[in-house]
């Protein structure tokens, strides 16, 4: 009898954005790779996006890119939930403590976020947060945010900013083409930039330099966490 053992491609993965579109841009093709091999996928969306546009109120801005998000999360097949932080989100328990309740409820092997090392201010602070909820969810405190939980890996993925030092690439070659669709759900990013372009490109450059197929998405992991 011939038995595959698919336990070890049936990874769980929780992706902490600052935007919606951040996960998309920076992880959508293993993020469906890792559906598609049955694994499971939870996006959660860490921060207000209500902001004034010249076409839309803050409050329109907001409810259209919450929609956004949702379609994107139940074209993927992802759960998905919002955590609501102001712009600008400081390091404090106020911010930790919730990521640490997604990620004791969840159970993830592999916590991603955008790498703390990009341009965009909330892309950075959000990855600060998140690397202490990783720690403090694996520590033997707070129990009324659940159960300890250790991650076994954070993957930093790019999205503003090239990445200088990836340790590691995904071949995401048969999943480049519902990428782009599925990043094309956020209707109100794409009109204001090509990020469907800009993306295919840098996933174009990380794959035919680096020789990991067409396309490919690039990752900075790390399995060592203090304490
Ligand atoms: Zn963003």
């Amino acid at each position: 009898m011939n038995i595959i053992n698919t336990q070890s491609t049936q990874k769980r993965i929780l992706f902490f954005s600052a935007h919606p579109d951040d996960e998309i841009a920076g992880a959508g093709g293993f993020i469906i790779k890792t559906l598609q091999q049955g694994g499971a996928a939870k996006l959660v969306l860490c921060i207000d996006p209500s902001e004034p546009r010249p076409d839309l109120n803050a409050n329109d801005e907001r409810n259209a890119r919450l929609k956004e998000f949702s379609t994107v999360a139940d074209a993927l097949g992802a759960s998905h939930s919002f955590l609501d932080f102001p712009h600008y989100p400081i390091l404090s328990y106020d911010t930790i403590l919730p990521c640490v309740k997604e990620i004791r409820e969840f159970k993830p092997d592999i916590v991603l976020i955008l790498q703390e090392d990009e341009y965009h201010t909330e892309h950075q602070l959000t990855a600060r947060i998140v690397k202490r909820a990783v720690w403090h969810a694996g520590r033997s405190a707070f129990p009324e945010y659940g159960q300890a939980h250790k991650v076994k890996e954070i993957w930093e993925s790019e999205g503003d900013r090239p990445m200088s030092n990836p340790n590691h690439f995904e071949d995401i070659t048969n999943v480049i083409e519902k990428k782009k669709e599925i990043l094309l759900s956020y209707g109100s990013q794409q009109s204001r930039k090509d990020l469907v372009s800009a993306v295919e490109g840098l996933n174009a450059f990380r794959g035919i330099m680096y020789k990991r197929g067409k396309f490919a998405e690039s990752f900075k992991t790390s399995n060592f966490f203090y304490g």
